[in-house]
């Protein structure tokens, strides 16, 4: 996210200062460093990193500061990307489809496990994969839970997935299984569902398992109220773990993105106009940091400023919501409820916004340069 000139207390003593133009990511490190620590004791295994979360520098930084010493990596950038900010972390290079040169990058990087879903990926890897080396079948279920299905792209099927564990094991890799619940998924039981899943295809292969690596999908705090427990998650994970596999039980991995780093960022965007007192036109949108909310959804957790800083408080009312583009898709899913007092040149702030936002913005129509701060806390 860019060099940090100074450490401001919080996005709103930045706010009165600069009344900036762009949208401002404000990136409080140590509520990174907390989220990490909170899962690294939580857990039940390896936390891993889902890199495409937000690859910056000062977030991989962090996390490495926290303790985090696994990164789940999916293309040779990615992979300098940790090399060079952590170089003695594990890499685990999870996208299941990759061309002969992405192979050889990995390879050479040391990349030390490998997801597949298919048979002509397995044998583009054993070709070029030291053996021994962990593979671990991806594989999906009709589950739900989460926000957006992650299983319309990657995952073999179960059946497809006792073939391909078997392979891998007679190939002489190490064989473990791997699984997505898909993204900011609140449902213990999807998570048990894969796992008892992953102890039938385990069983069925006649293959003893080194780990179970069960995917990010944890969720962030993207709802009012009380931010979503980890805990309970990582509870169910453990229990069904144990239940599934009893003696047989493997080593288990996850590799969240989300609720890793979220909640570490608050975006403060501007109002730029309100269109006859209807439309409001933010100075961000879809093609910008708040991309993902066509996918999955608005985030609750939304705050207005006025100029000086002091909070807007006027009584919720829903409003369309455009970014700042020429496009008619550049609009906020639904309608979104902001304070009635809402006024040009206010300050609207979405917080939550670490994840899946700066790594996706793009520069369209003009739009879409984004400005940095470090904040001691959010808010
Ligand atoms: C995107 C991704 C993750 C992270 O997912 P979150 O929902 O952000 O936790 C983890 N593993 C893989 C393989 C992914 O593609």
């Amino acid at each position: 996210m860019g060099l940090a000139k100074s450490l401001w207390t919080t996005p709103q003593e930045h706010l009165r200062a600069h009344t900036p133009q762009n949208p401002v990511l404000y990136f409080a490190p140590t509520a990174l460093q907390d989220a990490a620590q909170r899962i690294l004791r939580g857990f039940p295994g390896l936390v891993t990193y889902a890199v495409k979360a937000n690859p910056d520098d000062m977030v991989i930084e962090n996390l490495a500061a926290a303790g985090v010493r696994g990164f789940d990596v999916a293309s040779p950038a990615e992979i300098a990307l940790v090399r060079r900010l952590v170089p003695g972390a594990a890499m685990h290079y999870n996208n299941p489809v990759r061309s002969r040169a992405e192979i050889a990058a990995g390879v050479a990087a040391g990349v030390c496990s490998w997801s597949v879903d298919s048979h002509s990926e397995l044998a583009k890897l054993a070709a070029q994969v030291p053996g021994g080396a962990e593979i671990a079948v991806r594989f999906k279920l009709p589950v739900a839970g989460a926000a957006y299905d992650f299983g319309a792209k990657f995952g073999a099927a179960p059946e497809a997935a006792v073939t391909l564990l078997a392979e891998v094991a007679r190939l002489g890799f190490t064989p473990s299984l791997t699984f997505h619940p898909g993204t900011q998924c609140t449902e213990p039981t999807a998570w048990a569902a894969y796992v008892d899943a992953a102890a039938d295809i385990a069983r069925r292969a006649g293959v003893r398992l080194a780990r179970l690596n069960v995917g990010g999908g944890f969720p962030s705090h993207r709802r009012t109220g009380a931010p979503p427990a980890l805990e309970p998650l990582f509870e169910a994970i453990a229990q069904s773990a144990r239940a599934a596999f009893g003696a047989r039980m493997p080593a288990l991995v996850c590799e969240p993105g989300r609720a890793m780093v979220a909640d570490s960022v608050t975006l403060a965007t501007r109002v730029r106009a309100i269109r006859d007192d209807a439309a409001v036109f933010l100075n961000d949108g879809l093609y910008g940091a708040l991309a993902e909310s066509a996918l999955v959804g608005m985030p609750e957790r939304i705050s207005v400023l006025a100029p000086s800083g002091a909070p807007r408080r006027g009584p919720a009312r829903p409003r369309i919501v455009f970014g700042p583009t020429c496009d008619s898709v550049d609009r906020l899913p639904g309608e979104v409820a902001l304070p009635a007092d809402t006024a040009e040149e206010d300050f609207v702030l979405f917080h939550g916004a670490g994840a899946y936002s700066t790594v996706t913005a793009t520069r369209f129509n003009g739009f879409g340069a984004l400005d940095f701060a470090t904040v001691r806390r959010l808010a």
